[in-house]
């Protein structure tokens, strides 16, 4: 069987960042990746600015009486030269005039009809000025190719008059789940019957790593159904996630229906707990994963395998999962036949086991913020020492 880091690396390798696309500038680049190098279209500031609301004058060369010879506001161009016992009145943002290489606060000096006293208060050149191309110089790249744009950014892209933005765009995904004892969140279960809970843990999921999101509801464990919606799906999606059927039941059709609409079978099992029927295919560039019908399984194999997918599709450098060796809140005694992935609580810097029952206990999830990654075999761990945790 093979072991999370083989499968994880061969989900990566069969997964393509998708075409980049030019969106307009607005919150929509929020998070988005920049598949471009973006580049400053001029310096900035585009002038000598000034910091404060003052008097602009040449540092050393000013006398102790300035005579006031223009107002400069922000937006204005200066239209007189400053000499000797000049200064110009300016206004923060406004461009610095000739002959002045600093500001003296408006706090800072006394003022007299025309005539500005500085006192004996030494000026620093270059004091309250902010030079031209501080921020950027024309041509440099501001913003590599594979930054993930946050805010800061977006407004850096309005800085270079960056309008139409090529960025990569969110996968399209599916999700399809599988079962006969399946019915819709709003029908009362029958004998027999569960409510359909992967579909929309999973369509959340996806939604919050950034996905484009259809849910395709419920499909029976019945060949021809499956294939009905998978082969439609399948056209429409850059990734389609299936939940339950994928054991090795009689009812679990859905390795044999993958095979029959032509996805190719990468892996199927994998050595870990929760988890370990998935299965992951491909047709065309699209991704398939089989996941388990258990739904904490489902929700660690979506962590683990498709939301780096996702990220690399989405154009993200770092796919993930992050392993990070964080202390115990608690001793730990267990045994476990395969690496082990279970719902904890960070707590100041610690983290804590939640109580959990096992593969169908979404609930213990619910209220969990980091996996807790143990390996193989005995773990015997004393309250501070470190396990790995992906934090969610
Ligand atoms: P399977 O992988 O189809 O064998 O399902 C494993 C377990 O997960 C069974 O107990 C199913 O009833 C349960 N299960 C499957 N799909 C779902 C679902 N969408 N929501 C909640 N439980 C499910
Ligand atoms: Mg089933």
């Amino acid at each position: 069987m093979l072991d999370v880091a083989d499968a994880l690396a061969i989900v990566l390798d069969r997964t393509k960042a998708l075409k980049p696309e030019a969106v307009p500038l607005s919150p929509a680049l929020l998070n988005r990746t920049l598949a471009v190098d973006a580049h400053a279209d001029r310096d900035s500031p585009p002038f000598d600015k000034s910091l404060r609301d003052g008097y602009a004058l040449r540092a050393g060369n000013y006398g102790s009486e300035l005579i006031v010879i223009e107002e400069i506001a922000a937006g204005q161009v200066p239209t007189k030269a400053v000499g000797r016992g000049e200064c110009s009145r300016i206004f923060t943002g406004a461009p610095m005039p000739d002959g002045a290489d600093a500001v003296v606060m408006l706090e800072d000096v006394q003022l007299e009809g025309d005539v500005v006293r500085i006192g004996d208060q030494r000026l620093k050149p270059g004091q309250w000025v902010y030079p031209r191309g501080s921020e950027m110089k024309a041509g440099e790249i501001v913003l590599p190719a594979g930054t993930r744009l946050n805010s800061a950014a977006i407004g850096v892209l309005a800085t270079i008059g960056g309008a139409d933005v090529p960025v990569f765009p969110w996968p399209k995904l599916s999700v399809v789940a599988t079962g006969d004892e399946l019915v819709p969140v709003d029908a009362e279960p029958g004998p027999g019957q569960i409510r359909n809970s992967n579909g929309s843990m999973l369509a959340s999921l996806a939604c919050n790593a950034g996905a484009e999101v259809q849910d395709c509801g419920i499909v029976p464990d019945h060949e021809p159904a499956m294939i009905d919606v998978l082969g439609t799906v399948l056209a429409q999606s850059d990734v389609v996630l299936l939940a339950g059927g994928v054991s090795a039941g009689k009812f679990d059709l859905v390795p044999g229906v993958l095979e029959r609409l032509g996805v190719r079978a990468h892996f199927h099992k994998v050595r870990m707990k929760p988890g370990k029927p998935l299965l992951f295919g491909t047709f065309n560039d699209t991704l398939v994963f089989g996941l388990p019908g258990n739904p904490a399984s489902a929700f660690v194999c979506f962590e683990l395998f498709v939301r780096p997918a996702l990220r690399k599709m989405a154009g993200e450098a770092e796919t993930g999962p992050r392993l990070v060796p964080m202390p115990l809140a608690e001793a730990i005694a267990e045994s476990n036949d395969r690496p082990t992935y279970r719902p904890a609580k960070l707590e100041g810097g610690a983290v804590r086991p939640l109580p959990w029952s096992g593969a169908p206990d979404l609930r213990a999830m619910a209220l969990a913020d980091a996996l807790l990654v143990l390996p193989a075999g005995e773990s015997r761990l004393d309250r501070g020492m470190n396990a790995n945790v992906i934090v969610l």
